[in-house]
């Protein structure tokens, strides 16, 4: 039925259309505010969940082929809108016993460029501020490295300088061991966790110092996640650049000694660094956490049985504690906005310039429901406008705290170019 309207309610109409244009929707604005914003993870498993899969050798190729490992992929990189991921060069605790954690660094690290090379329209080799603003001009993926366990460096600021030169762009101080110059949090998960046995230095060495201060000279990210709570302190104290945590969240929402107190945070966003949140269902939920702790509690027997069977064969000590893991049912994985509940609780308590995204794709058994993989980054977005935030504070925690957190590390550097190399070391003087 064709409905003639007085002239005047027309006329009416069209102006007030002209002056509002139909509002746009969230999902709209959302899918806008992603596209255009850099959108950093500083710590994805890509290499290792590679090495796994395929040996360090082989199918390099293969991170372009959907599925090519079980959260990240070129593809799903693509549609997650990941403008700048740093592929961990994850050195396992393992090699700190069995000798051999310089050359797996270097064999990761190799693997990383060979997939960037393997993938030229896709990928670009990324090691500062200004080549990832390149690559997202680019429309390419800005793929960068970060050394995960200090022991990787074999006690030697040679081997430091070295992996700066290859492009490593940060360095997590430990992992799940204490090194020879920085105590770790420990490997909080396992039956037996006594956050004792790890406190050597209490804190960093001398030697320990002297590698903050060097990768402060060279430019070289200091990373404190998996780090002891007096590790954090020396390196707060060391460091002559800000810091940062690349894949923690917080120890307010979920006690687990991987998350950073609310001090913690506070005082690594008063020295310009930043908390890159971790998206593992056990890092943002307590109740997984307890959860896990009763299941560990239950295998304690069998699990100090096997450390004292295989005292003295690491590697065969180590698969036979995983697989005693692995047999564990699953943990159940929680709601993905708790994630974003992490965010909102550094933006409360330091302020809108101290979070990101440090999502620990690929190392993660548990990534929550809905996050479940690379792709699914946008709901972040979607969540932190639907719950308030402006389009510049959300563009801040995709990328842009973390560019500016890189970008003081950058000026620190330059500032100190006419400082020598370090010549500290951990050999006895002769
Ligand atoms: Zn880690």
């Amino acid at each position: 039925m064709n409905v003639k309207l007085p002239l005047v309610l027309i006329a009416a109409g069209a102006v007030a259309a002209a002056a509002a244009p139909p509002a746009e929707d969230l999902a709209a604005r959302a899918a806008r505010v992603h596209k255009d914003a850099i959108v950093a993870d500083t710590h994805e498993d890509v290499p290792e969940a590679l090495e796994q899969k395929w040996g360090a050798y082989a199918n390099w190729h293969d991170i372009g082929e959907p599925g090519a490992t079980e959260h990240v992929d070129i593809p799903r990189l693509r549609e997650g809108g990941v403008t700048a991921p740093f592929f961990a060069v994850y050195v396992p605790a393992i090699y700190a016993e069995t000798g051999g954690a310089g050359r797996y660094a270097l064999e990761l690290s190799d693997m990383v460029d060979g997939m960037v090379a393997s993938h030229p329209k896709e990928l670009a080799a990324a090691a500062s501020v200004a080549d990832i603003r390149r690559a997202k001009t680019e429309g390419r993926i800005a793929v960068l490295k970060g050394i995960e366990g200090g022991h990787a460096i074999e006690d030697s600021m040679g081997a430091l300088r070295g992996f700066y030169r290859l492009g490593i762009r940060y360095m997590t101080l430990t992992h799940t061991n204490t090194n020879h110059w920085a105590d770790s949090a420990g490997n909080f998960f396992a039956p037996d966790y006594d956050p004792a046995t790890y406190q050597v230095h209490h804190g960093l060495s001398d030697f320990g110092g002297a590698v903050v201060r060097e990768m402060n000279r060279l430019g070289m990210m200091v990373d404190v996640s998996h780090v002891s709570t007096e590790t954090v302190d020396d390196v707060l104290e060391a460091s002559r650049a800000p810091v940062f945590a690349s894949h923690s969240s917080c120890r307010a929402l979920s006690d687990i000694p991987r998350n950073l107190t609310d001090d913690q945070i506070q005082r690594i966003a008063a020295k310009g660094g930043v908390v890159m949140i971790n998206i593992s269902s056990a890092f943002l939920d307590q109740a997984v956490v307890d959860h896990w702790t009763a299941a560990m509690a239950g295998i304690r027997p069998q699990y100090l049985s096997i450390k004292e069977q295989y005292k003295d064969d690491p590697k065969r000590r180590q698969e036979e504690l995983d697989k005693l893991i692995k047999g564990l049912p699953k943990r159940a994985p929680t709601d993905w906005k708790k994630a974003v509940d992490h965010i909102e609780h550094v933006i409360r308590i330091a302020g809108p310039d101290a979070v990101g995204l440090g999502t620990d794709f690929d190392g993660i058994p548990d990534p929550p429901t809905g996050l479940e993989e690379v792709s699914k980054l946008p709901r972040i977005t979607e969540e932190l406008l639907r719950r308030g935030h402006s389009e510049e504070e959300v563009r801040k925690v995709l990328g842009e705290n973390f560019l500016g957190f890189f970008a003081k590390v950058e000026e620190v550097s330059h500032s100190l170019a006419a400082e020598p190399p370090s010549l500290a070391s951990t050999s006895p003087k002769p």
